[in-house]
């Protein structure tokens, strides 16, 4: 047998076991999808709810245990008392779109966290979510906040953070079990899930939320408020306001790929889809 006859023999022999391989990983990658909710968008998903909620509520705990909370009684108010509509809201919204079964994910907890300067807010999965009071000058009144938390909301709604985070998985790790990313490097995973949710504070790897991810809030967001009682017309002042704050740090809610105007406008072209929602 010649050299030439022995490489093609094992060409022959590779072929299909490289087409197998590659079949198992897209096979493994289409297992590993979800479908967002309302807009039918197809996700990577490599991690369970189970282990995204344990993980949201221990990363919640440590940033609420480490943070000063704000002991401004009418600032606090004001964010409990959206919070608690908005979520009534997207119960609503998760049962009349055949997600009634995600309702009991969730554990509603709202703080206000002291901290001026961080125009930020949050909201991981099973609804733990954080207002920093530097984003209460742009959110101006309660239909801004209100805005806010049907947008953060929204995101979780629409796992939006555990798509991020599977990303950030296949990116660093290689689509490894989270189980198996837990136990070799917690460090980096625990990183991952923060940064995931826009909670993080060191910024070693940076995964804003897509342009698409981004829309997508933006429109679940506006019916969430809707059903909630607020005109959702405001969520147009908010983003106006928004923009032209823009200086200084990109928090989360700033540091995405729409453009300020495409993104108003955007919202403009939605307003009519949730003011069928509008409840008075
Ligand atoms: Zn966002």
């Amino acid at each position: 047998m010649t050299d030439t006859e022995r490489l093609s023999w094992r060409s022959l022999l590779l072929k299909p076991l490289i087409a197998a391989v590659v079949g198992i990983v897209a096979l493994a990658l289409i297992v590993a999808c979800a479908t967002a909710p309302l807009t039918g968008r197809t996700q990577l998903s490599l991690i369970s709810d189970s282990q995204i909620l344990s993980m949201s509520n221990d990363q919640y705990r440590e940033v609420i245990g480490q943070s000063t909370l704000s002991r401004n009684q009418k600032q606090v108010g004001l964010i409990r008392n959206v919070g608690k509509r908005v979520a009534k809201a997207t119960e609503e919204f998760l049962r009349e779109n055949n997600l009634g079964d995600q309702v009991s994910k969730y554990e509603w907890e709202f703080n206000l966290i002291e901290d001026k300067k961080t125009m930020n807010a949050w909201c991981m999965p099973g609804g733990k979510i954080a207002f920093y009071t530097g984003i209460l000058p742009v959110c101006r009144d309660e239909e801004g906040v209100a805005a806010v938390m049907g947008h953060e909301v929204a995101h979780a709604v629409a796992n939006h953070g555990r798509e991020r985070m599977s990303q950030g998985l296949l990116q660093q790790l290689g689509a490894v079990a989270l189980s198996v990313a837990l136990s070799s490097k917690p460090a980096q995973t625990q990183q991952l899930f923060m940064t995931a949710y826009g909670a993080g504070t060191t910024v070693g790897l940076m995964l804003p939320f897509s342009r698409a991810q981004e829309s997508e809030a933006d429109r679940i967001g506006l019916t969430l408020m809707a059903k909630a009682g607020y005109d959702p017309h405001a969520a147009v002042g908010l983003w106006q306001r928004m923009r032209d704050s823009g200086a200084g740090k990109t928090p989360e809610i700033l540091s995405t790929h729409p453009a300020p105007e495409t993104r108003i406008k955007d919202i403009e072209s939605h307003l009519p889809e949730a003011m069928k929602h509008m409840k008075r």
